[in-house]
């Protein structure tokens, strides 16, 4: 999507241990027209998938899954990182290792928000190793419900996460996917 592709030579930040740094669009302050583009070029992607639910991971994935979730008025229900006090009842999880915070979570989501005769829509921010994806994969499948797509806003195309989950079949659109990244220069795939 070259208007993603742009703001992310514009506005983003490669850091060190192949991070790059969205946080002044797309993280901690988002530039909510984008966003709504986005979501979109999602919406318009898997109009006939007969989207109902958009399963995202905290904090991240957040703010575009409500996005996307508003476009097919369905609910949205992201999967925790950490059980707190307010998370009772039975639950789906799912081991995650986290690329960003390089330590082993475990994602976590009420049993009762995911039902078996959903048609998810997994969304989140990044995909790198396919780890984050895949836990919630895993948890949509626990119940027997149907991954019906999962769409990102950037793929870090050299790290192989989605180049696997294409091979598996899964209905995957990245809006930008970067094959090439350092401090000097960010390279799209065509
Ligand atoms: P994966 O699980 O695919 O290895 O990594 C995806 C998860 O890690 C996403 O949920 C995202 O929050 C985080 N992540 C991975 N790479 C980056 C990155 O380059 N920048 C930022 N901001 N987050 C990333």
């Amino acid at each position: 999507m070259k208007v993603l592709e742009d703001q992310i030579l514009k506005r983003g930040k490669v850091l060190p241990g192949n991070i790059l740094k969205v946080g002044s669009f797309l993280n901690q302050n988002i530039d909510t027209k984008l966003l709504s583009e986005m979501a979109d070029e999602i919406y318009n992607h898997y109009i006939d998938k007969k989207i109902t639910k958009v399963l995202t991971v905290e904090s991240s994935g957040i703010a575009l899954a409500v996005m996307v979730a508003s476009k097919f008025s369905v609910d949205m229900v992201f999967a925790k990182k950490t059980q707190t006090a307010n998370v009772d009842g039975e639950l789906l999880s799912a081991p995650c290792y986290s690329f960003t915070h390089k330590k082993q979570n475990t994602l976590i989501v009420p049993k009762d928000y995911l039902d078996s005769n959903d048609s998810v829509l997994i969304v989140d921010d990044f995909l790198a190793n396919g780890e984050a994806v895949n836990a919630l994969i895993k948890i949509v499948k626990s119940i027997d419900a149907k991954v019906s797509g999962i769409a990102i806003s950037i793929e870090k195309g050299f790290q192989g996460g989605g180049d696997k989950l294409r091979s598996e079949g899964y209905d995957l659109l990245s809006l930008a996917v970067i094959d090439e990244m350092n401090e000097g220069k960010i390279v799209f795939r065509k």
